[in-house]
């Protein structure tokens, strides 16, 4: 399969081949012909499969086509919105639209929080045709009514599940009601939970479904290992591991921004230069943060789940789950940093005592076992009880909050650091290259995303065919049993026994 079979115009089939790439990624191959058609999308694509180019190609083609004229004839108007969780994703969304319509008379921008919005309304003002926005700042624009949102023909929610996650879900609403009835909406997320279905019953018109690998149901390229050790010791394993192992890129995770702040500190302390990225640093900070990380000025990014959705990342050798999260979905997410487009990547988790339920429902999500490990001087305490874990979903400050939008005076109080664009990735590189699936592969990946990693969707029908790959959507668990520790299914115990026994019990 090539870019040429897919219906794609010259000018982008130029841009795509200035950027390296020679096979389109199974969501684009299933993506770009749908779009073009100028149907609604559902698509389960998380981020590393492809999925940006997978609408952004088609969506550029379809406004060249539709609006060559009025742009020539009169002052340019907002046609397409992409809508993305985080400013990192925004950027590079962005960055992704200029680079592959470079060929085309449209004009694209960003708006995100955390930075001055002088410059985006100069922008605005100056008339775009395609806007990729955090919801958050959009509305500020559309209140200050320096957007105008009335005329926009394509809609696409990039990573919804996030953004509900976020707790987006109003100001995606009152989006929604500024744009006109009439439009393409394009929904893409890497998971179906029952608030999705729902936005995707009340948004989408007939749409097709499109349903790839979860980058990470594959994980033939990242390797999973668990570490069992004690919670005290957790962070001077982890220096033992980069010691040993003389990585100089990893990529940390917390559940928390207090954990965050404080293991990135004492990882400093001790001799490794490290940076902490989480939804309290001001826009300038996170950029700072990222930069130094890709240019390996610091070894050790320290983030949490929230701050690293949208990180790119190319080559990133080494993702540690210094803490599983609270929702086994995100492990899924954080292991995606590593191992990207068809690199070998390797994700460690240290497991502690406290965290046994957890695991055994990230196992359970992901249908399989993950390897554990102890490391020599590191076996832990079999005397050691296992604790309540704080910040949890049952918690009142948990996830939820920390993805929260901050409110209005805080937003206004937040640096005026000018938007810094993000680093080109390199073109007509090696770097970015995803491996190509055989339809055979493909089909293969399809079968366990849908049996194994809670993809199944019940909407709007029960089988359908894509490109000739017939998939069969059951309801999906309801929400309450997906979350790990709290699944009612009858396996749930028996693994936390099982790796208990790791711990001495
Ligand atoms: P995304 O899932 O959109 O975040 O893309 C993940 C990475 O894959 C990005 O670095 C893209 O530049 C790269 N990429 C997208 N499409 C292709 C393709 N057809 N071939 C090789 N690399 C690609």
């Amino acid at each position: 399969m090539s870019f040429n079979t897919l219906g794609l115009k010259a000018e982008l089939l130029r841009a795509i081949e200035t950027q390296g790439y020679t096979t389109p990624t199974p969501v684009q191959t299933q993506a770009i012909p749908a779009i073009l058609k100028g149907g609604d999308i559902l698509a389960g694509a998380q981020t590393g499969t492809g999925k940006t180019a997978a609408f952004t190609l088609p969506m550029l083609q379809r406004l060249s086509e539709s609006g060559a004229e009025t742009a020539a004839k009169r002052k340019r108007v907002v046609r397409a919105l992409v809508l993305t969780p985080t400013r990192e994703l925004a950027a590079q969304v962005a960055e992704s639209t200029q680079n592959y319509g470079k060929h085309l008379a449209l004009k694209s921008t960003v708006v995100f929080g955390g930075v001055n919005i002088k410059p985006q309304i100069d922008k605005l003002r100056q008339g775009v045709d395609i806007i990729v926005a955090t919801p958050g700042r959009l509305l500020d624009h559309a209140t200050q009514k320096t957007v105008d949102l009335s005329q926009v023909e394509i809609l696409v929610l990039d990573e919804a599940d996030r953004m509900l996650d976020m707790g987006f879900i109003n100001d995606i609403k009152k989006i929604l009601a500024k744009l006109p009835s009439t439009r393409q909406n394009l929904l893409f997320s890497a998971t179906y939970s029952n608030e999705i279905k729902q936005l995707a019953q009340q948004l989408l018109n007939d749409p097709t479904l499109i349903e790839v690998a979860r980058q990470n149901t594959a994980t033939e390229t990242v390797s999973q290992l668990v570490h069992p050790v004690d919670r005290a010791r957790k962070r001077e394993l982890l220096t033992h591991l980069i010691d040993r192992g003389e990585w100089k890129q990893v990529l940390v995770f917390t559940r928390t921004k207090h954990s965050a702040n404080r293991l990135s500190k004492q990882l400093e302390q001790s001799g490794i230069t490290a940076a902490a990225i989480h939804g309290n640093k001001s826009q300038a900070q996170r950029t700072k943060a990222l930069k130094s990380f890709k240019t390996n000025d610091i070894r050790v990014l320290v983030a949490t789940d929230i701050a690293a959705r949208g990180l790119d990342i190319d080559q990133l050798p080494h993702v540690i789950n210094f803490e599983l999260p609270n929702v086994a979905e995100d492990y899924v997410h954080r292991i995606g940093r590593t191992g990207r487009a068809g690199n070998e990547g390797e994700a460690i988790s240290l497991v502690c005592v406290d965290e046994l339920k957890l695991l055994s429902g990230i196992e359970r999500l992901i249908n399989r076992e993950i390897k554990k490990e102890i490391i020599e001087g590191f076996a832990p305490d079999p005397t050691i009880k296992a604790e309540a874990i704080p910040n949890g979903r049952n918690n009142a400050g948990g996830r939820k909050q920390q993805g929260r939008r901050p409110s209005n005076q805080a937003r206004t109080q937040r640096s005026s650091a000018p938007q810094r664009k993000q680093p080109q990735r390199g073109r007509n590189s090696n770097r970015n290259k995803i491996s190509h699936h055989s339809p055979s592969s493909q089909e293969a990946h399809m079968h366990q995303a849908s049996d194994g990693m809670g993809l199944q969707v019940d909407l709007p029908s029960t089988t359908t065919e894509v490109n000739g790959n017939s998939i069969h959507y059951k309801p999906s668990k309801p929400k309450q049993a997906r979350r790990q520790g709290q699944g009612r299914n009858k396996g749930s115990n028996k693994k936390p026994r099982e790796v208990a026994s790791l711990f001495g019990g």
